[in-house]
């Protein structure tokens, strides 16, 4: 390792258990990130201070206001130009460490993708807000042998445990024996503390370094929950379900369920409209919309328009959320008026 590394590091070499091996480990190690909002921003952040040698970030929203509460690698430039987060991701952590190769990838994931996304990484890390992402990439997880590690948050509570195929209890196992995973309110709804984010993003960290580094001896095999507001921290080491759907069956079928609906409720107020592979030219629908909507502006990687009470975000490669309402239908026939069918 060169001195201007060691220097960088030498804190973290300093502590005992990863030591200058450990470091390099480290640094020749990579990990794919699904989700960048709260948890994802954070976990990012830490695990790229720490020296990764290299980290995929997989985002499909953009930076609202709203946001800058917990998402900590956003700043109001970023919600102003409302850029991907993937993106203003990427671009904050290169400044923070360029020894990182960071790559911000625009991208919902789905079963469609997930293979080819996912694929070649040794750990997948957790900065999802939604249970379908969550057993999609378990289910990937489970059936590649990969590990991942489950993390959430929602108030001011939060849960995170580092799955390992065949060694521990998977996400399907915790569910499905009923195991508190106490997150059936979401963000949208109940709120959530920057405090707790930050937490659970730690935690998951810590684990994610101790298999990146090569010390899975470490790992504590257990679900922690905490709640900052009470003060109150457990773990329990979860026993692998014997009729598992995933671990012990091996029925991917959120995996394979090529059945994700066309659309879906994001948000407390909002509906995702999922097109697969339509590529949009933004300028030319932006110069389309403009004599008929207001507010439509495009920054080269979504538009946005108002259609009062409706705003609409589409992506280039299709999506789009339209806020305003929760009706599908309602969705389906802005989408085709406005988009096209
Ligand atoms: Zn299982």
């Amino acid at each position: 390792m060169n001195h201007a590394l060691y220097q960088k590091y030498s804190r973290q070499m300093l502590f005992q258990p990863l030591g200058p091996d450990g470091q390099q480990r480290l640094a020749r190690a990579s990990a794919v990130l699904v989700g960048c909002g709260a948890i994802g921003a954070a976990t990012a952040n830490l695990l790229v201070r720490a020296g990764i040698g290299s980290l995929r970030i997989i985002d499909r929203d953009f930076v609202e206001p709203s946001n800058l509460q917990r998402q900590m690698l956003f700043d109001e430039a970023d919600a102003q130009e409302a850029l991907p987060k993937a993106l203003a991701a990427e671009r904050k952590l290169k400044s923070i460490n360029s020894d990182v190769a960071v790559e911000g990838l625009v991208a919902d994931l789905n079963p469609g993708n997930a293979e080819e996304l996912l694929s070649k990484f040794p750990l997948i890390l957790d900065g999802t807000d939604n249970f379908e992402s969550r057993f999609l990439v378990n289910d990937f997880a489970v059936k590649f042998g990969v590990p991942w590690i489950y993390c959430a948050a929602v108030s001011s509570y939060g849960l995170t445990m580092a799955i390992r195929p065949g060694q521990t209890a998977c996400l399907a196992c915790l569910v499905e024996t009923g195991a508190d995973t106490g997150l059936d309110e979401t963000c949208d709804t109940v709120g959530v503390l920057g405090s707790i984010v930050s937490l659970v993003a730690s935690l998951q960290v810590t684990e994610a370094i101790k298999l990146l580094a090569g010390r899975p001896q470490a790992l504590s095999g257990r679900l922690v929950s905490c709640d900052v507001w009470n003060g109150r921290f457990q773990s329990v080491v979860p026993q692998r379900n014997p009729e598992c759907r995933v671990c012990a069956r091996q029925e991917f079928s959120h995996l394979s369920g090529a059945a994700q609906p066309h659309i879906t409720m994001c948000g407390r107020d909002s509906v995702q409209i999922h097109e697969r592979s339509r590529i949009l030219d933004l300028k030319v629908l932006e110069s389309r919309l403009a004599p008929t909507v207001s507010e439509v502006r495009q920054n080269g990687f979504l538009l946005r328009f108002r259609v009062p009470p409706y705003e609409m975000t589409v992506f280039a490669d299709g999506r789009a959320i339209l806020k305003g309402t929760k009706d599908p239908a309602v969705a389906r026939s802005f989408y085709a008026k406005y988009i096209g069918a």
